[in-house]
């Protein structure tokens, strides 16, 4: 179905979502027969806040869902799956990170007024409002929840080089850095020579 043609300018700044929003769907179509179905698919973009420090869904970046809507007793059962890009930086390395999460989903969307409703908590339920559902909470939890808190680049990123702060990935295996600390730099130089190596220390010296 066409989204309507209506615009409202810098929609998402609106505290009240226009009528166009694209995760709002109609459950005219569903109805309350316990048993019908509906599917689907469309995508839609990205809100702006779905992210966490190091990683996130870019503002306005497409979220495919693919989605069965299923009127039940208590009210509207959501499932299928969710396909969102998402990007951000190798909390090792530094380096962009680029991926696709593929997520399931299933959220039962209460009628008002339902038993479902009544025992449940109010920030735990969600509502069927009016004849329309939202699916921008539900799948916003699902995706920030999906988020590592330490994205890497690679399954095993090295990290960068203490000494050179270069990825040690992009160097040399035997890549090494003689002098790690200045305060050692005078004993490597003995070191190097062999001339502290096997003497213990002269008393005399004390
Ligand atoms: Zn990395
Ligand atoms: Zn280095």
């Amino acid at each position: 179905m066409p989204a309507a043609p209506h615009r409202s300018g810098a929609a998402s700044t609106d505290a009240r979502r226009p009528a166009v929003n694209p995760w709002a769907v109609e459950l005219r179509e569903l109805g309350r027969r316990a048993g019908s179905m509906q599917e689907i698919d469309r995508t839609v973009p990205a809100p702006p806040d779905w992210r966490l420090e190091l990683i996130g869904v870019p503002e306005g970046a497409p979220v495919h869902l693919r989605l069965r809507l299923e009127s039940v007793m208590e009210g509207v059962l959501v499932s299928g799956d969710v396909e969102v890009p998402v990007e951000g930086q190798c909390a090792r390395c530094l380096d962009p990170v680029r991926d696709t999460l593929e997520l399931d989903v299933q959220e039962l969307y209460a009628y008002p007024g339902s038993t479902t409703e009544a025992t449940s908590e109010e920030d735990e339920v969600r509502l069927v409002e009016g004849e329309r559902i939202d699916l921008e909470p539900m799948v916003r939890d699902t995706v920030v929840l999906a988020l590592p808190l330490s994205p890497t680049c690679t399954e095993d990123c090295a990290g960068l080089c203490s000494g050179c702060g270069q990825r040690l990935d992009d160097l040399p295996a035997d890549h090494s850095h003689e002098l790690l600390d200045p305060r050692w730099a005078g004993l490597a130089g003995f070191a190097t020579t062999g001339a502290v190596a096997d003497r213990p220390d002269d008393p005399e010296e004390n």
